[in-house]
């Protein structure tokens, strides 16, 4: 939603245009196709997460990711020919999961627009870590079409869902979607990816100061003891036309110093090295993981620089490879797909991409002053996905 006041800024050169010819690119040493489980970039991060986002489109206009006055009627969407097919991105996943890839995140844009989604999910479901694994599967979704397809998504092998949730008061709600889409049909997906075991469930709340941390707490009350995992994000730069000021980030201290004037936390383990999100157990009087009340995480993206451990990268809608969500140009490996190449060549490609990145641009915000943060040609979430 626009707001009155904010100066917005608008994107001058569209990024999706820029991208890098992987053949310009210095061979990574002792390449081979298979085997890339060892594979490291310049910091010693290992290649585990690959985001691929589906479509550039959404039927909501959150104002922190597709603002209203930039997504208009007029906007360019990419054009259908534009897009990777399943078989594209099925073949390309195979060879990041050749590279030491576990997890995939299906995102967008909103990845249940994308038609046939499920056939997608049949596909992937069906990959292979070489040890012989399944992989971890997932998607983000905003949850407005999760009651209709969550069940043919479970069928197809999607193991479970990320659904974002803003706030449970209807207004703030439909202000924040701007689409003015009801907040009851979005718990209605929840509860619909609940009952067919899309699990555990994880509920992704973007923190915007003055907007929705009133809802913090009635957030927490109604996730308190569901077995889903309630998240709040600080709100991120990402992108370069949501009009992003510090002053509108609540840390995540904050949150947390909030959410502690009601229930005692506990700090838990993290689950994984990479994993963005700080845990916080909800404690028992003698001060112990209460499981049954279970937990809330943290993702503070702004405030402490999570970049040590990023294992993670992003294939864009039209086949581009990003190696930060703050990236302002990718890798083009449709061409590469488009132009004949063999399978192992695309595994190459792969390694020499991740062997030479050394991205890590929330630690470098950290410490620079925040009118002079690197990377303000940036593309958008809902182009590589969130
Ligand atoms: N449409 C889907 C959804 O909303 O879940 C998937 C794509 S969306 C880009 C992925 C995630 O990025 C969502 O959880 C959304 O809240 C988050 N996101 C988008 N813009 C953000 C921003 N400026 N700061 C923090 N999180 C953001
Ligand atoms: Fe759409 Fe998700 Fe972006 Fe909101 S955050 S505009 S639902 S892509
Ligand atoms: Fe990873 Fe880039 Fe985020 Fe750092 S800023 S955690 S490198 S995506």
């Amino acid at each position: 939603m626009a707001e009155p006041g904010n100066l917005r800024i608008v994107p001058l050169v569209d990024q999706r245009a820029r991208s890098i010819p992987v053949s310009s690119l210095a061979p990574a040493p002792h390449v081979s196709a298979t085997g890339g489980a060892n594979l490291v970039d310049r910091h010693g991060r290992p290649l585990r997460d690959l985001r691929i986002s589906v479509t550039d489109r959404c039927n909501f206009r959150c104002s922190y990711c597709m603002p209203k006055d930039v997504f208009d009627k007029d906007y360019q969407y990419l054009p259908q020919t534009a897009l990777l097919n399943f078989e594209e991105i099925t073949r390309l996943t195979r060879q990041f999961v050749a590279q030491g890839v576990q997890k995939i995140r299906l995102t967008g844009g909103e990845p249940l627009l994308r038609k046939n989604l499920e056939i997608l999910v049949a596909q992937l479901a069906a990959l292979r870590t070489p040890e012989g694994q399944p992989l971890d599967l997932t998607l983000t979704t905003n949850g407005s079409l999760l009651a209709k397809k969550a069940r043919a998504l479970k069928e197809a092998g999607l193991q479970r869902v990320t659904v974002s949730l803003d706030g449970l008061d209807d207004a703030v709600f439909r202000r924040m979607n701007d689409v003015d889409f009801p907040v009851t049909d979005v718990l209605r997906g929840i509860e619909a990816a609940q009952a067919v075991g899309l699990g555990p469930i994880k509920v992704n709340m973007v923190v915007k100061r003055g907007t929705n941390e009133h809802e913090i707490l009635p957030m927490a009350r109604h996730f308190k003891g569901t077995g889903i995992v309630l998240r709040f994000i600080e709100y991120m730069d990402v992108g370069a036309t949501n009009g992003w000021r510090m002053d509108e980030v609540m840390p995540s201290a904050d949150v947390v110093r909030l959410l502690q004037t009601e229930w005692p936390l506990l700090a838990l383990e993290h689950a994984n090295r990479g994993e963005t999100a700080q845990r916080w157990g909800y404690a028992t009087p003698a001060g112990r993981h209460d499981t049954a009340a279970g937990e809330v995480g943290v993702i503070s993206s702004v405030t402490q620089a999570f970049c040590g451990d990023c294992n993670r990268a992003r294939l864009s809608t039209e086949g581009q490879l990003y190696l930060c969500l703050f990236a302002s140009q990718g890798y083009d490996l449709r061409s590469l797909l488009r132009d004949g190449s063999l399978d192992d060549q695309l595994g190459t490609a792969i390694r020499q991409v991740w062997h030479q990145r050394s991205d890590q641009y929330s630690a470098l915000r950290s410490a620079l002053p925040s009118d002079n943060l690197p990377g303000v040609r940036r593309v958008e979430m809902s182009y590589i996905g969130g």
